[in-house]
Parts: structure tokens; sequence; C-alpha cells
């Protein structure tokens, strides 16, 4: 049977850690990491997620910051909360929560944010330092799979690597992450041909599709980790309705370790977002100088 990879259990101790951190850093230095949530418009899933992650960094000791900006707000408007952000001291993180509205040029937005406080890690400065490997700060979704994988791989020297989906928020910054670590990466995607073959040949998966039942017990070699980023939600005839990955998970027993939908990748995201915050924090104001502010 797969060993299962509890993602809670595993980024209840990654928040525990940034409990700690932050209360450290509060004695030695005096200082509150301060994480900014900004917010256009009023779509229901995204405030949910902003309030999810407001409670969590409260939670964790860390300073909260939320600002909501109306649907209509102008890319100006934005422009301008997030050039007062970058300059703020007390915030030590910025996260603009997609998808913005329509009228907003999200590339725009994400180029704004200082690299520095750029805990989603999706700023072209910082996407530039994961693939050359000097240190940026790392997407969240795509550190959560590593460190899930961390708990089941200790050398990853030479493993094959098999990444579906090439999103720039999952796909490509798990395979530079998994390339950095020495392992032999095929990036999959929608168009690639001969799926099923190309993934039996590897030692660990990572499939972020957005499609559920792609990878099937047949398609996945014995002994593999599989982790599976996929969120879907699927509707029963009944009316009712779960959340399911992009695997069969009843079909992947043979497999070493696997991670389940939900309960697997999903709670690694708010955590390593936590620990970004953290680490900015840290390294904005850099090592204990004795007096305390
Ligand atoms: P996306 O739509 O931006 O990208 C999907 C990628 O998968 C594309 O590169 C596409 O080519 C590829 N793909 C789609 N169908 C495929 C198929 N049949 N065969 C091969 N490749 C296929 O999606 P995303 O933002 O990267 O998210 C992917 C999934 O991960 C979604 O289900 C999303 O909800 C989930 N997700 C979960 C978390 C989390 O916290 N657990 C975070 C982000 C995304």
């Amino acid at each position: 049977m797969a060993e299962l990879i509890d993602g809670k259990a595993i980024a209840a101790r990654i928040e525990t850690d940034v409990a700690e951190g932050v209360g450290r850093l509060a004695r030695e230095q005096g200082y509150v990491p301060g994480l900014a949530v900004v917010l256009v418009g009023e779509d229901p899933a995204s405030l949910v997620y902003v309030g999810r992650k407001s409670r969590k960094t409260r939670a964790l000791g860390m300073r909260s910051i939320e600002h909501r900006l109306a649907a209509d707000a102008s890319e100006r408007e934005l422009l301008g909360l997030i050039g007062r952000l970058n300059r703020d001291p007390v915030v030590h993180g910025i996260l603009v929560q997609l998808p913005l509205p329509a009228h907003i040029d999200s590339a725009r937005v994400l180029d704004a944010i200082d690299p520095r406080k750029d805990v989603d890690g999706f700023h072209p400065v910082n996407v530039g330092r994961l693939s050359t490997g000097t240190g940026g700060l790392v997407p969240c979704t795509p550190l959560g799979c590593m460190r899930l994988l961390d708990t089941v791989i200790t050398d990853y020297r030479g493993l094959k690597a098999v990444v579906i989906g090439k999103s720039n928020i999952v796909g490509k910054p798990v395979a530079m992450l998994l390339l950095e670590r020495e392992c032999t990466v095929t990036v999959c995607h929608i168009f690639t041909r001969d799926l099923p073959e190309i993934v039996r040949g590897a030692d660990i998966v990572v499939v972020a599709a957005g499609h559920p039942a792609l990878v099937r017990g047949d398609w996945v070699k014995a002994g593999a980790v599989v982790v599976d980023v996929g969120i879907n939600r699927i509707t029963a005839v009944d009316g009712s309705s779960r959340l399911v990955g992009d695997t069969v998970f009843d079909e992947l027993g043979h497999a070493a370790a696997i991670t389940p939908v939900p309960g697997g990748v999903g709670p690694m995201t708010i955590a390593c977002l936590l620990s970004n915050t953290l680490e900015a924090a840290r390294r904005a104001i850099g090592p204990a100088t004795g007096h305390v502010r």
C-alpha cells in the first residue's frame, strides 16, 4: 500500500515553526512580520481565500493588512496602492489575490511589487532567481510540493521526474525546483504526445493539470512518488459535490507514496506563503543588532 503523504500534518508543522520564528524575531529584534493582502472586487472564492490567509497570518503572530478595492477600481489606483505598500516598512510581504478583473493587466500589477516583498514568487526577478538557483522567493504551491516530497525522498540526484502542466504558478516552478535537486525533468502539457508512456518512466510524478482522473494506475510505475496538485470539484447525479485531484487515487496503491486530495498539496500553499512572509521579513530586517525597535 502506498504511503499517504499527509499535507495537513506537514503544513501544521511548518506553521508551528513559522510561529516560533515570528516569536523569536519579536523577542530578539522587536519586529512583527507583516503581510498585506490586496483584493479587487467581490469574487466569492477570492473572498474566502483572502479571509483564510488573513486569519492564519494573525494566528501565527504576524500582522495582517487587508486592502479591498471595488471591482471597478482602476489599474492606476491599484498600482498606487502597491507603490505605497512597497514603501511601507511594516509590510514585508505583498499578495495580490488573483484573478484580477479583466480591465486590469495582471502582469503589470505583479511586476510592480517589490521583488523582496513578492511572497507569491511571481515577479520576473524571482522567476529569474529560481531558474538561476540564486535564492529568490519561491512560489508557494511548488514550494509546498517540494516540502511534501522531502518527507519521502532524501536523494533526488538522477531521479526521473515528470511534471504534467506548465503553468507559471505550478508546473514550471516545480520543474525548476526538481531540476535544482538534480532530477532529470520532463515537463508535459496538453499537447504532449504519449503522455502515459512518459509518465510510466517516472520516479516522481507531479500532476497539475486541473483534469480529474487524468493519471490512471497503469500510468504509474511501482515505487514512484506521486504529488497530485489538481483541485477539481465534481458533482454527482444526486447533486452532492466533492473535491478530487488529477489522479485516480484508488488505482495508485502500488506507488511508494502519494498525496491525497483534499489534504495533500492544498494546506501546504498557505503554510508556505506564511513561511515566505517570515523569510521576507528576516531578509528585510537583517541580522540581529541587539537593539529593539
Ligand atoms: P493551468 O490551467 O494554468 O495549467 C494547466 C496545465 O496543465 C497546462 O499547462 C495544460 O497544458 C496542462 N494540461 C491540462 N490538461 C492536460 C491534459 N489532459 N494532459 C496534459 N496536460 C494537461 O492550471 P494551474 O493554475 O497550473 O493549476 C493546475 C491545477 O492545480 C488546478 O486543478 C488548480 O486548481 C490546482 N492548483 C492547486 C493549488 C493548491 O494549492 N493545491 C494551487 C494552484 C493550483
